[in-house]
């Protein structure tokens, strides 16, 4: 009985607020148990390359195309390359075509999202759950099963065959 009150409620919930896919899983994700790490700018300077702290500490992009791991499709885990964890499996992985390493989904809890404001329409950022590293950002016209498309930064990766 109480159930069935719960899921009508959740139902109207639903029905009322049609935030975009994206935002809704990452509101899902919020309640991460991963443990954060926190570095200073130059302790970061000092164990990323130059390329890797523009894109995971100053929200940079790297040139499309640009990535080996764009045309990556073994098997194994994509890791962050500030504090490896594990961000993506190989089975989500799909060629967007856009130049940068696209998956359906990501490892659940090892992402966290924000709104981005940069561009004209926002966008949603997502970043490291455990060090903050900016990735990249979601969009919600990948193929299925989840219809979105995490367009990542190669270099803010790095790939472990399995
Ligand atoms: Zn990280």
């Amino acid at each position: 009985m109480k159930r069935r009150t719960f899921l009508k409620a959740g139902l109207a919930a639903a029905a009322l607020f049609t935030l975009p896919l994206a935002m809704q899983a990452g509101q899902k994700r919020k309640g991460s148990m991963i443990k954060k790490i926190s570095k200073s700018e130059s302790e970061w300077r000092q164990s990323l390359t130059a390329e890797q702290f523009d894109v995971l500490r100053k929200e940079g992009t790297e040139r499309p195309f640009s990535s080996p791991l764009n045309k990556q499709y073994d098997d194994g885990i994509y890791a962050c390359s500030g504090c490896d964890l594990p961000l993506f499996e190989s089975s989500a992985k799909f060629d967007s075509g856009t130049g940068w390493p696209s998956f359906t989904t990501p490892i659940e809890g090892h992402i966290e999202t924000k709104r981005d404001f940069k561009m004209v329409l926002p966008r949603t950022e997502y970043h490291c759950a455990r060090c903050g590293g900016h990735q990249g950002h979601v969009f919600n016209d990948g193929p299925e099963p989840t219809g979105q498309r995490w367009c990542n930064n190669g270099v803010a990766l790095k790939f472990i065959p399995s």
